[in-house]
């Protein structure tokens, strides 16, 4: 289940990068963090780089796939267990609903880090 999910962000991560290529609207890690400057949150596995550009939330998403179900005739459907993301997928905030293909901002992660390590820095200079 977890390669499987990496797997899929990783396909996400790819399509969102070449669309980001073409699409200079798209959001930037620095223009992430001037727009949701509170938002701390460092992901390092799944949900790597992914972020809603509407409400800077960084996790949980919906992602659109196509699933397969079990069908029996005494039970009906049973729950989904395998899935496949479908070629442009569509990605919804789990905080505000957004729904958009560009919840993907590549360095995002590394570029929160390094605040992150500056902050604490001067923090550590302050108490010194
Ligand atoms: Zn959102």
């Amino acid at each position: 289940m977890m390669i499987h999910r990496q797997k899929t962000a990783r396909r996400i991560f790819e399509r969102w990068y070449n669309d980001s290529a073409t699409n200079p609207q798209t959001m930037t890690p620095k223009k992430f963090h001037k727009k949701f400057p509170s938002v701390h949150q460092i992901n390092s596995s799944c949900a790597i780089d992914m972020a809603c550009p509407a409400c800077g939330n960084r996790g949980p998403f919906f992602v659109e796939v196509k699933t397969f179900v079990e069908l029996t005739d005494e039970d009906g459907y049973g729950p989904a267990d395998r899935f496949e993301e479908l070629e442009g997928s569509m990605v919804e905030c789990g905080q505000c609903g957004s729904q958009g293909s560009d919840f993907l901002i590549e360095g995002l992660d590394e570029h929160l880090s390094k605040i992150a390590e500056k902050t604490a820095r001067k923090t550590a200079k302050r108490q010194a």
